[in-house]
């Protein structure tokens, strides 16, 4: 059984005697293993002697472009094959996907869905949920901890959420069987408009941004992100600790772009790890994976302003708009910025890293969005300008952690420190960065990286 606390009611109805089929609307999480909503599907459509459909909605998604599409069918793709083999059957079509899950929520004896927290997921959910004639249910899948179990409000900090994830984490902990498959669903005969053979072909159809073109440096899907995660886990996890912070390594899990779509659930992510015993890398991985990861998920759902200026703490924006008229070492714009055109060969290094790959190490997303802090006209447009480049070029970025992640940039979610020039008491990084590795290794990694995209 699926837990109850993974599960919310947002249509509450009897299942529908005529219906033929139990709907998935598969959204948020985009694989077909380790899915709660999946297997609650099935569960359903068991015990009512019917077979399993997942649907999948192709739409415009905000400053989703070529890069994304492209990881996110080659993923699809994966899923429409696993679902065939055991008997699922998959339906996607280019429709907002709350349209298409309506459309076949009409012959469905009820519908679930997973769960999301930015702000047009919820409002997808809303609108399907609105007037649904279907019993409808929302499975939470893409957290270890449910947000609302583990907190009723806006967190302020890790170390407010921390106490209440780490308390709850391993009863959330469970591996997640397969269900078998008791009614197939090969004679539904309900057709896709969307050819996932041809993924060219459908990417050059869609009307978004090509001018980001896809990456090689992350194959798609839940094997590739399976296979990531085993290599982290024997080869990199023991050091983690130790070398997570030098980016010229590359130790880290690199499951940020799996994670975002759905392809890994981060409960099968946690399990691989704390399964290799009790060290610290162990616990240093599951704070990041978990208690970081989590509040990410607590901010975009407890505020939903959160890709606005104003979201950030009072304090941070106070002291930023007294530093605002400081001089500032070096001004760029945003072309400026994306070109990689700086005074600085780490930081452009970090921004070619983003453009080419789609990816960025943490250590370098810090310094590089305090230093479009340090070196704009004004901690707004640094606030428009690290967004935009983080949603454009990041394969994970227009997720939760993106909006986290720029948002600790200007304070939030950490506390005021000693005041300096343009960053007031919100924490600055200097010079010191570079000390604590090797940095024109990193640069001479990130041409490696560059080159192999070329
Ligand atoms: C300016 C800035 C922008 C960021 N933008 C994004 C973004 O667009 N998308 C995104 O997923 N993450 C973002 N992060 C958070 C973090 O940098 C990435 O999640 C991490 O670097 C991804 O690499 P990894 O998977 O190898 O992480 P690992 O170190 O292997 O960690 C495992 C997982 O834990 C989570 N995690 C790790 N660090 C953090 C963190 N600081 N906060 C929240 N969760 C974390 C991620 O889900 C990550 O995949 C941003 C951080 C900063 C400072």
């Amino acid at each position: 059984m699926i837990p109850s606390s993974r599960l919310k009611v947002l249509v509450d109805a009897p299942p529908a005697p005529e219906g033929r089929y139990v709907l998935y609307w598969m959204q948020q999480s985009q694989r077909a293993g380790f899915n709660p909503a999946l297997e609650y599907a099935v569960e359903q459509a068991n015990a009512l002697g019917l077979p399993t459909l997942v649907c999948f909605g192709l739409a415009a998604f905000p400053e989703a472009n070529a890069r994304h599409y492209d990881f996110m069918l080659r993923g699809l793709a994966e899923v429409e094959r696993a679902l065939a083999a055991r008997g699922i059957g998959f339906v996607i079509r280019k429709r907002p996907p709350h349209e298409l899950a309506r459309e076949l929520a009409d012959k469905a004896a009820l519908v679930v869905t997973d769960r999301g927290y930015l702000r047009i997921q919820r409002a997808w959910r809303q609108k399907l949920a609105e007037g649904l004639q279907r019993r409808l249910v929302q499975v939470e899948g893409d957290v270890v901890v449910p947000v609302e179990a583990a907190s009723g409000k806006h967190e302020y900090a890790a170390r407010t959420i921390r106490p209440r994830i780490q308390r709850l984490w391993d009863d959330y902990l469970r591996p997640l069987a397969k269900r078998p498959v008791a009614h197939p669903a090969h004679g539904l005969a309900i057709r896709s408009d969307v050819d996932l053979s041809n993924l060219p072909a459908v990417l050059a159809g869609l009307r978004i941004d090509h001018a980001v073109p896809p990456v090689r440096r992350f194959p798609a899907g839940e094997a590739a992100a399976r296979a990531r995660l085993a290599a982290f886990v024997s080869r990199d996890l023991a050091r983690y600790e130790a070398d997570r912070s030098r980016p010229e390594t590359g130790v880290a899990s690199n499951l940020s772009p799996y994670l975002h779509f759905g392809q890994i659930s981060p409960v099968e992510v946690a399990l691989a790890v704390r399964d290799r015993g009790v060290h610290s890398g162990v616990a240093v991985f599951l704070e990041e994976l978990i208690v970081r990861r989590e509040l990410s998920m607590n901010h975009a759902f407890y505020a939903p302003d959160y890709d606005r200026y104003e979201v950030l703490p009072g304090w941070a924006r106070q002291t930023l708009a007294e530093h605002a008229a400081d001089p500032r070492p070096h001004l760029y714009t945003r072309a400026q910025f994306e070109a990689g055109e700086t005074h600085d060969p780490y930081w452009n290094a970090a921004m070619l890293e983003m453009r080419a790959t789609g990816f960025m190490h943490n250590y370098m997303r810090m310094y590089w969005g305090k230093k479009i802090l340090h070196w704009s006209a004004s901690p707004e447009e640094a606030w428009e300008t690290t967004l935009a480049l983080n949603n454009r070029w990041f394969l994970d970025g227009r997720d939760p952690n993106s909006f986290t992640g720029v948002g600790w940039i200007f304070g939030l979610h950490d506390r005021p420190w000693g005041p300096q020039p343009v960053f007031g008491t919100v924490r600055s990084m200097g010079p010191n960065t570079f000390k604590k590795f090797d940095a024109d290794a990193y640069v001479r990694m990130v041409d490696r990286l560059a080159c192999a995209e070329a």
